[in-house]
C-alpha cells in the first residue's frame, strides 16, 4: 500500500474533490477502499465518475487541482493523491470490458464528432446507458491530443489502444479518417442520429502575424508526427504554454540545440511550472522578454521587452523596446502560441437542435480532466433530452 493512503484524513466535504477537482472524483471513497485492499471496487468506482481516471492521473496539473486543495496543504505536506489513483486506476483500465449499467436509451443512435477524452468518455457514459454510439474522427486512430499531442515519454500510447479494444469489443463503432465538415457534413449526421456530440478539440494555430511567418513550423503537425520533420542543429520555439513545452521537449529528444523564447517572465508562463522544470532538465534553453517580429532565412529578428508598471498603479504590463531588433540563427522556427476551435464547426453544431457541444471545442484549450468534466455535462443533457 502506498504510505500516503495512511495520511489522509478523508475530510467529510473533501475539498480536493469539491474545489480542486474538475470530475470531482470521490477521492475519500476510493481511498477508504483502496486502505481495505478493495482495488476492484476502488477502480469501478473511479472509472464510473471518469472513465480516463488512470490517465488524468498522470497528465493533470495535480498542484492546480487536487494536491492543491488538499487541507494538509495549510499546515503539513498534501496527500499525492494521483499517484494512489495511477496505481488503482492503471490496473482497473487494463482489465475492464465494458458493461451496459442501465438501458436508461434503448437503443438511442448517437454519434461523437472527435475520439480525444471528451468522445472517450462519452462514448463509455452513453454506452453503458444503453445507447449505440458511433465515434468519428478525423484521425485515423482514437485518442485524439492524448495520441497525436501528448509525446509518448509523457503518455505511454497503451493508454489510448485500451480503449480501441475496449470500443471494438462493446461494439462502440469507430469511424476513422472522416472529417466532418469536409468528407461527411454535421448537418447529414444530425440528420442520421437522435443526438450528436461535437468533441472536436481546439486545432485551430493562431498566429503571430509578422512577415516570413510561413516560413516557421506549427507546433501540433509537429507533435503529431516529429519524425516528419529535419530540424537541422538549432530549434526555437515560441510560447510558453504546455504545447510549447512539449515541442521543445520532443526537439532536444530528437538531437537538437533547443531554444524556448517568450515574450514575458517565467512567472507569466502559461505553461504547469514542472513541465517548465523539465524541460530545463531535459536541456532546453530559455531566453524571456523576445517578441519575434520577423522570420527570415535561417533565422528569427527578436525584439526585447520590458515590464512597466503604469503611474496609475495598475497591472504591470509587458511591452517591446523599439530599436532592441536582433536576430538570432535557427534551422527551425516552431511557433506554439495558442489554439482555438474550428469557428465554422461550431457555428454549424450551435444551429442544429439535436447537437451538443463539449472540451476544448466549446471551453477553448483547457485540460483533460476539464474536457472529461465537460463531456459529463454534454452526457446528461443528451440524456435528459432523450428519454
Ligand atoms: C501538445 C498538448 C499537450 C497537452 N498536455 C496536457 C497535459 O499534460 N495535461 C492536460 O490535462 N492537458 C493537456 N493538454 C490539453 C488536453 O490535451 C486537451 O484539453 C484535451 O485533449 C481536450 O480534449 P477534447 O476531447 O476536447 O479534444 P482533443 O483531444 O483535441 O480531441 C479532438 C478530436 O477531434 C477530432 N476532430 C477535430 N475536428 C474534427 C472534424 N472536423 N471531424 C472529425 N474529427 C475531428 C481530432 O482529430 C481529435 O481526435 C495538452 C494539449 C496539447 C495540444
Amino acid at each position: 500500500m502506498n504510505p500516503e493512503a495512511s495520511r489522509c484524513l478523508l475530510c467529510k466535504k473533501p475539498k480536493c474533490a469539491i474545489d480542486g477537482c474538475p470530475v470531482h472524483t470521490p477521492v475519500p471513497e476510493a481511498m477508504l477502499l483502496y486502505r481495505q485492499g478493495r482495488l476492484e471496487e476502488a477502480g469501478r468506482l473511479l472509472f464510473r465518475n471518469n472513465p480516463l481516471s488512470a490517465i488524468t492521473s498522470l497528465v493533470c496539473d495535480w498542484k492546480q487541482f487536487c494536491y492543491g486543495h488538499c487541507v494538509l496543504n495549510v499546515k503539513q505536506v498534501p496527500i499525492r493523491w494521483y499517484e494512489i489513483e495511477q496505481e488503482i486506476s492503471g490496473q482497473y483500465l487494463f482489465n475492464h470490458r465494458l458493461e451496459r449499467q442501465s438501458l436508461e436509451l434503448t437503443g438511442e443512435r448517437v454519434a461523437i464528432v472527435g475520439a480525444g477524452p471528451v468522445g472517450l468518455a462519452a462514448a463509455v457514459w452513453l454506452w453503458e446507458a444503453g445507447a449505440d454510439v458511433n465515434i468519428y474522427d478525423a484521425n485515423p486512430r482514437m485518442g485524439g491530443v492524448l495520441r497525436y499531442g501528448i509525446p509518448a515519454f509523457r503518455l505511454d500510447k497503451k493508454y489510448c489502444d485500451v480503449f480501441e479494444l475496449m470500443f471494438a469489443d462493446a461494439g462502440i463503432s469507430f469511424h476513422g479518417g472522416i472529417e466532418i465538415g469536409k468528407d461527411l457534413t454535421l448537418s447529414a449526421l444530425s440528420a442520421e442520429y437522435d443526438a450528436v456530440l461535437v468533441g472536436a478539440g481546439a486545432e485551430v494555430p493562431a498566429t503571430l502575424r509578422i512577415p516570413g511567418e510561413e516560413r516557421a513550423v506549427q507546433a501540433l503537425p509537429f507533435l503529431k508526427d516529429p519524425s516528419a520533420y529535419k530540424l537541422g542543429k538549432k530549434v526555437i520555439v515560441i510560447g510558453g504554454g504546455n504545447v510549447a513545452m512539449d515541442a521543445c521537449r520532443t526537439a532536444v529528444r530528437m538531437g537538437c540545440e533547443t531554444w524556448v523564447y517568450y515574450r514575458k517572465t517565467f512567472e507569466n508562463m502559461p505553461a504547469n511550472p514542472l513541465e517548465v522544470e523539465e524541460a530545463k532538465a531535459d536541456g532546453v534553453q530559455f531566453k524571456v522578454f523576445q517578441a519575434p517580429v520577423e522570420v527570415k532565412d535561417g533565422g528569427v529578428v527578436f525584439r526585447d521587452c520590458e515590464n512597466v508598471q503604469p503611474e496609475d498603479g495598475g497591472r504591470v504590463v509587458t511591452r517591446i523596446i523599439e530599436g532592441t531588433d536582433h536576430f538570432v540563427e535557427c534551422d527551425t522556427l516552431i511557433t506554439a502560441i495558442s489554439e482555438k476551435p474550428d469557428a465554422t464547426l461550431q457555428e454549424a453544431a450551435r444551429s442544429m437542435e439535436n447537437v451538443w457541444m463539449a472540451g476544448d471545442f466549446l471551453t477553448g484549450p483547457a485540460t483533460v480532466v476539464e474536457a472529461v468534466a465537460s463531456a459529463k455535462v454534454a452526457v446528461e443533457a443528451i440524456k435528459a433530452k432523450m428519454l
